[in-house]
This record gives structure tokens, sequence and C-alpha cells, in this order.
């Protein structure tokens, strides 16, 4: 098996789709993630590429997030749409990215995840509140390639 078939079990990649339809309960973001072994590019590059792949342009308010973990490569990276860019200071994702890493090196992938998510759901909220009427625009499984 791969180390991306190995990284999360069943329950726990569910868990982690909980959490993004909980954070989507908070903001009209949308929350995405992506999981691969190894890139050949720079993770931000390859986090780009796949953002593009998954269509995650395609958000009314240009608002879709994606956490991109390179397993093998132990890569992470936080990659938010241009509506988001717009609004927000350079750093908005320190510490939401901190968070994830600080679980990570103990090995606690799920609890990273699950933080992270609801993290940014949480900082997301304050731009980008969720409507009466929110649309899932992005699915909330998780990829993998
Ligand atoms: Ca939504
Ligand atoms: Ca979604």
């Amino acid at each position: 098996m791969s180390a991306t078939e190995d990284f999360l079990t069943h329950e726990e990649e569910q868990a982690i789709v909980a959490a993004i339809r909980k954070a989507e309960d908070m903001t009209s973001g949308e929350i995405r993630v992506h999981l691969e072994d190894h890139t050949d590019l720079s993770p931000i590059e390859r986090a780009k590429e796949v953002f593009a792949q998954l269509n995650m342009q395609q958000t009314e308010a240009r608002n879709g997030v994606l956490f991109y973990v390179g397993v093998a490569d132990h890569s992470f990276v936080i990659l938010g749409d241009e509506g988001i860019n717009r609004r927000v200071a350079d750093d908005f994702w320190e510490c939401t990215k901190d968070l994830v890493i600080t679980h990570f090196k103990q090995k606690a992938y799920k609890k990273g995840l699950i933080a992270g998510i609801i993290n940014a759901g949480e900082q997301l909220k304050k731009y980008f509140p969720v409507s009466k009427n929110d649309i899932d625009e992005l699915p909330n499984e998780i990829s993998k390639s």
C-alpha cells in the first residue's frame, strides 16, 4: 500500500469529512482535503495544480480552500482562492497551518486535519458568513492521487 492509503483509516476519513461539513456550516467558504504521496514540484506549485484540477476556483465567492498533504514528502500547504486573498492579510493561514503541523509532528494526522479545518471555518466566517440557502459547492470527500 502507498503511504497515502495508510495515512488515515476509513473512520478517520469520515471524521474529517464531518469536520468539513461542520466548518461549512459556519462559512460559505468551501474546504477540500487532498492527499498524495509525492510530487516533483514544490508543494505550493503542486497545491495550485491540484486546486485547478479539482475545479476549486468554481465557487461563487472564490472562497475555496485546499488542504494539500504530501504524505511521503511530509509537506503540507493551505491554499485559499483569490476571493479570500483579496480580503485577508498574507499571514492569514499561518496559525491554522501551525496548528495542523503541531499535530502532524506527533503523527496525529486526523486530529491535526480536523483542528485545522474547524479553525479555518472559524477564521473564514468573519469574512464569509454562511447564508441560509448555502449550497455545498464543492464535494466534502477527501481526494487522493
Ligand atoms: Ca457552501
Ligand atoms: Ca463542501
